[in-house]
């Protein structure tokens, strides 16, 4: 799964050239809410999760089901720098309704390509899980929300599996070095001077992927601190039939 540290950082250059373009314009009210689009449904579950809903004609008998984590990198302590990143790896190394390989074998069941970060990215302030399912199954969109319920708060955190994840992170890290994160490492504490989003880059730092304690990733775990900042994006043009129990337990 990938970062998005640069992403964040298009965007602020972007807004840095609109900023630049549109100077000599009236001062904009940056404290205004975004509009936000009348197709949207917006509710809230008993147990606080929010949820987004938006028919789309396109792609037909598809739904596409977000889990989107208020939580990011910039939430880490210096000893816990890359493991916001760590637990979305983690959440695909078995959970509770998937333990060990299973969510991959149904992934692959369901046509999605694993492992071509499609799934998952984390950036400073979100995490963000996508599945896109066929519709025409209403057992596998059930499994899709079983999914989902996983990703939120159930990831097995193996030991085991923890390790061998270390290296497959570090060998991410490895390919991420190079001119674009020299650079980044150059104009991050510039242009973020004086804000933690200056040191928390979502890779993380080596020497805390390859040595934190099982503990500091357990404690660390989005899922169990964080529960109140979840949010289910559902994208669909069919009708679903009203669950009869929240999709996440309080
Ligand atoms: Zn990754």
């Amino acid at each position: 799964m990938k970062t998005n540290a640069f992403k964040s950082l298009a965007m602020t250059g972007l807004l840095l050239v609109a900023v630049s373009v549109f100077s000599q314009q009236p001062v904009v009210d940056l404290t205004t809410p975004l509009a936000v689009d009348p197709n949207v449904k917006i509710g809230k579950l008993d147990n606080g999760l929010v949820y987004y809903i938006r028919k789309n004609k396109k792609p037909e008998k598809r739904i596409e089901l977000r889990l989107v984590v208020n939580a990011g990198s910039i939430l880490e302590n210096d000893d816990q720098q890359g493991l916001a990143h760590f637990m979305e790896h983690m959440n695909f190394n078995g959970t509770r309704t998937f333990p060990k390989n299973e969510l991959i074998d149904f992934l692959q069941k369901t046509g999605v390509k694993f492992g071509a970060d499609i799934n998952a990215y984390t950036s400073f302030d979100e995490t963000v899980y996508m599945l896109q399912l066929p519709t025409d199954d209403s057992v596998l969109v059930e499994n899709g929300y079983k999914v989902l319920e996983d990703w939120a708060h159930f990831a097995l955190l193996d030991n085991k599996e923890i390790d061998k994840e270390r290296g497959i992170i570090t060998e991410e890290w490895r390919l991420g070095l190079g001119a674009q994160d020299r650079m980044m490492k150059k104009f991050f504490p510039i242009i973020f001077k004086g804000s933690k989003y200056a040191d928390r880059i979502p890779i993380g730092k080596i020497e805390v992927i390859e040595n934190f304690k099982y503990e500091t990733l357990k404690n660390f775990g989005i899922g169990q601190i964080c529960r109140q900042l979840y949010w289910l994006v559902t994208s669909t043009r069919q009708k679903r039939k009203r669950r009869s129990k929240p999709i996440l337990a309080a």
